[in-house]
Formats: structure tokens, C-alpha cells, sequence
């Protein structure tokens, strides 16, 4: 690719309006990733949680580590001292975990709720019908050291601009429709993740608040074996 990450930061950076940026960092090395933190970027996106591990003691302690892919409950312990925000949340079972593990640090662990926009089957998260019930769930006012900040979604991987749109606009209906609703103490509708590398622009254009991008600032990762 041409250009530095500084470069390739700052172009993506002129056009957030008021989202946010994730730098999603999975597969770089840690040089990498400070030389992202270097241009600036304090908000970085890792997918396992592993790979977090690993990084995380060797970088400054200011970067704000969102968790943007599926997390099986018994990992919650491991990050549960340090994650600025977990993405991926679309199970009570999870979230009661996760609710745990933060009270035993003694701290409030912001969520979000997954929501399953895409059309392709394979993607985690709740469905649009399903996240009304899954919020008015009995247990979360009870889960003191949780906060729900708002919804993640993935639009489905096409060149049809239009369905990728259209996908966006139907998370962005359901966030506002919830925002205007009566919604639990430790629930809120603040924080919108959606956009990637190759739909950033038409997130931000559709009311995104936070944008996870990889490819865009990192170049193409190594195809994963699994
Ligand atoms: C990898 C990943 C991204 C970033 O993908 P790019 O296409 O490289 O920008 C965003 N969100 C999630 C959940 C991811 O796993």
C-alpha cells in the first residue's frame, strides 16, 4: 500500500465526523501497533482474546482496548482488568460473566449488544426482532458493574452499496427506537459500532459512532487458516 499508517490514520480521520475511530490491529505485531499509537491512535480493536494478552503488557497503558469478536465466557476473567469495551455481546449467560469478573476488579465494563444485520448466516449477535426482550431481561438492571452503551453490527461482505446501506440504516432505526425508550439504569444508547474497511464512509454517513477499521490503515492481513 502507499502511504504510512500515519497517513492512512489521518486520511480516515478526516472523514470520522462523530464516530470514532477503532484501529483494528489483529494479526500486526506489536511494533505496529505502536507506531499507530505514535500517529495518535489510542483506540485499538483485537478480535481474540489471546492475542490481547499478548500485546497489551508491551504497549502504553493509556490505549483503550475494545474486544470486537466472539468471546466465550470463560475468557472474560482474563480480560476483565484492563477492556475499555466488549463489542460482541449477544448472550445473558455472557454478559452475567462479564458483569462478574468486573465487580471482582471493581470496575463498570462497558458492552455492547451484537446485533446480526448481515445476510449471511455465520455472523454472532441477536437478531433485530430480539433485542427489545433480550434488554427488558429481568437480570440486567441486577448486573452492577456492567454497562450496556449502545449496539455492534456487521453488514453483510458485498460490492452492493445499497444492501450495506440498507443494513446500517435498520441498526441505526432499532438504536434510535431504543434511545427513545424507557431503558434500564445501567442501559443507554450512546455508542453505535458499525464500519469496517470497506464501509466505513456509508457507516459514518448512516450514524455510526465508533468504526472499526483494519485493512485500511494495516494493509490485507494473512488469510487465517481456520
Ligand atoms: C477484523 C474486523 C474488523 C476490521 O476489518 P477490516 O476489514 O480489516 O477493516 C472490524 N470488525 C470486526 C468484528 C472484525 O473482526
Amino acid at each position: 500500500m502507499m502511504n504510512t499508517i500515519a497517513q492512512r490514520l489521518d486520511a480516515i480521520a478526516s472523514a470520522l465526523g462523530n464516530s470514532r475511530l477503532i484501529a483494528v490491529t489483529k494479526t500486526h505485531p506489536v511494533a505496529t501497533l505502536q507506531e499507530a499509537y505514535d500517529a495518535g491512535a489510542r483506540l485499538f480493536g483485537e478480535n481474540k482474546v489471546q492475542e490481547i494478552l499478548t500485546k497489551q503488557p508491551h504497549l502504553p497503558q493509556d490505549i483503550d482496548w475494545h474486544l470486537i469478536g466472539h468471546l466465550q465466557s470463560n475468557k472474560v476473567k482474563y480480560i476483565a482488568p484492563f477492556i475499555g469495551m466488549i463489542h460482541s455481546v449477544d448472550s445473558l449467560s455472557l454478559l452475567k460473566e462479564i458483569n462478574k469478573q468486573a465487580a471482582k476488579n471493581q470496575r463498570i465494563i462497558k458492552c455492547l449488544v451484537q446485533v446480526h444485520i448481515a445476510q449471511e448466516e455465520t455472523k454472532f449477535g441477536l437478531g433485530l426482532d430480539e433485542i427489545t426482550a433480550f434488554l427488558a431481561s429481568p437480570e440486567i438492571p441486577t448486573f452492577e458493574n456492567i454497562a450496556i452503551v449502545g449496539l455492534m453490527g456487521m453488514a453483510t461482505f458485498t460490492d452492493d452499496t445499497a444492501q450495506i446501506r440498507t443494513e446500517f440504516r435498520s441498526l441505526k432505526s432499532c438504536f434510535d427506537t431504543l434511545k427513545n425508550s424507557v431503558l434500564p439504569h445501567n442501559v443507554c444508547m450512546e455508542e453505535l459500532s458499525m464500519g469496517m474497511s470497506g464501509d466505513y464512509l456509508i457507516a459514518i454517513e448512516e450514524g455510526s459512532t465508533l468504526v472499526r477499521v483494519g485493512s485500511a490503515i494495516f494493509g490485507s492481513r494473512p488469510t487465517s487458516p481456520h
